[in-house]
């Protein structure tokens, strides 16, 4: 067998004396390794990372032997997917941030998610975390977050306010109103410096504007992402202008009539007695989304959840046709190839839960009728993507080494994902389940 450079370098430091290498090495031995790529599971001698990245995944000989200072774990067989991704978070732009989100990315940690893609909120905030994790102030996670556009009457809301505290609302470069006056050269630029990947397109806007904001937006190198419907323009107008993912998936419903309601308030009320989830209209879109490589982000969670916090009648049957809708048109949108990101649009309101990735992964098994495989491709491969994260989600050489041990596999129950033995973050171990 042919020695890789690892051998090489290691059997080099091994014969100088007085040297030791950092432990910046890891080691895990024994694995059952579910890459995320689609690939099945494989049972892997050795993977190492080494300052956060996986330099080799395979039987090599042994090399941590080389090494003092290198944590090795034998994992005897475990399960190993890559750390989850949340495709739809809000982690900031709440009063008393800055312990509460150090509180959210630990509980988060804890229950396997090691990234999130951040749909809006007070970019200060998430700046900060960022660059506290860059220099290993706590241990964090890796957060890809969008600046907010939308229409000047959106700007009412107070969480928008909450969120630009400081500014007028509209005016903070994270949660901009657009109007027909307004600069998008400027207003991309002024996004782009909050450290923000990408612009997301809110509410209350028309298909003209759409149009410029993501033509713009790309055009500065940031991603676009969009509620599946913002009210006056349509799925299928945000498909042309190019987003790259739509959020939510019983917005879609609105591909289905002629005109969306000009309100964004109108969005609890879709037309779901008269537009089936496999309407023509709706079949043609999804088959769109197949095409351009579209993301969803589903968030069917909020819906289920929406059923049994409805207050009367009415809005309990609102909700539940919702609910249905979603995850119908989910289970067409992948048997068409519309690649999802699972999202869930809430996060960690009690610190000491499971995050609610996990129950949206089973959701989307037990009632969008995904492989269990498709769904933990949802909320690692595909959430990567979607939330430009190019060096996470898969566990490969050259990616981060963000991932979890399970205690057992998750291909044969979803809920597996739950049953946590370790959680590893760019390489260093930030949980570890206590043994029973
Ligand atoms: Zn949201």
């Amino acid at each position: 067998m042919r020695p890789c450079w690892l051998q090489l370098l290691g059997a080099v430091l091994a014969g100088l004396p007085g040297i030791s290498v950092s432990a910046d090495w890891l080691v895990l031995e024994n694995l059952n390794l579910i890459d995320g790529t689609g690939q099945e599971p494989r049972r892997v001698e050795r993977l190492v990372a080494r300052d956060g990245m996986i330099v080799t995944i395979g039987h090599e000989a042994a090399i941590a032997a080389a090494f003092e200072a290198v944590t090795v774990i034998d994992l005897d067989g475990a399960a190993v997917i890559p750390g989850l991704i949340d495709s739809h978070v809000h982690l900031s732009g709440f009063p008393g941030d800055r312990e509460a989100i150090a509180g959210r990315m630990a509980a988060a940690l804890r229950g396997g998610i090691t990234s999130v893609r951040d749909m809006a909120g007070d970019a200060r905030v998430l700046g900060d975390t960022q660059r506290a994790l860059t220099r290993g102030e706590f241990p964090g996670l890796t957060v890809s977050y969008a600046a907010l556009v939308g229409g000047r009457s959106m700007f009412a809301d107070p969480r928008i306010g909450l969120a630009s505290a400081g500014h007028n609302p509209g005016d903070a470069p994270w949660a901009q109103a657009i109007d027909s006056d307004t600069d998008l050269v400027l207003a991309v630029a002024r996004a782009t410096g909050t450290g923000a990947s990408a612009i997301k397109i809110y509410g209350n806007l028309d298909a003209k504007q759409v149009h410029a904001i993501a033509a713009e937006t790309h055009r500065q190198g940031l991603k676009v992402w969009a509620h599946a419907t913002v009210f006056p323009a349509g799925p299928a107008d945000l498909l042309d202008a190019g987003a790259d993912v739509l959020s939510h998936a019983p917005y879609l419903v609105f591909a289905g009539v002629d005109s969306v309601p000009t309100d964004y308030g109108a969005r609890r009320e879709g037309p779901y007695d008269t537009v089936e989830p496999g309407h023509r209209r709706i079949r043609k879109l999804l088959r769109r989304m197949a095409r351009t490589g579209t993301f969803l982000d589903t968030t069917l969670l909020i819906y289920r959840d929406a059923i049994s916090r409805a207050e009367g009648e009415e809005a309990g049957a609102w909700s539940k046709k919702a609910f249905a809708w979603g995850v119908e048109v989910t289970r067409i949108a992948h048997e068409l190839g519309v690649p999802l990101a699972a999202g869930t649009d809430r996060f960690m309101v009690d610190e000491w839960s499971m995050p609610d990735l996990h129950a949206e992964l089973e959701i989307l098994v037990t009632e969008a009728g995904l492989s269990s495989m498709a769904a933990i491709q949802s909320a690692t491969r595909n959430a990567a993507s979607a939330a430009g994260l190019a060096d996470r989600g898969t566990l490969e050489v050259g990616k981060a080494a963000d991932l979890v041990v399970l205690e057992s596999n998750p291909l044969e129950e979803i809920t597996a994902t739950t049953g946590i033995r370790l959680v590893i973050k760019d390489g260093v171990i930030v949980h570890r389940a206590e043994s029973p």
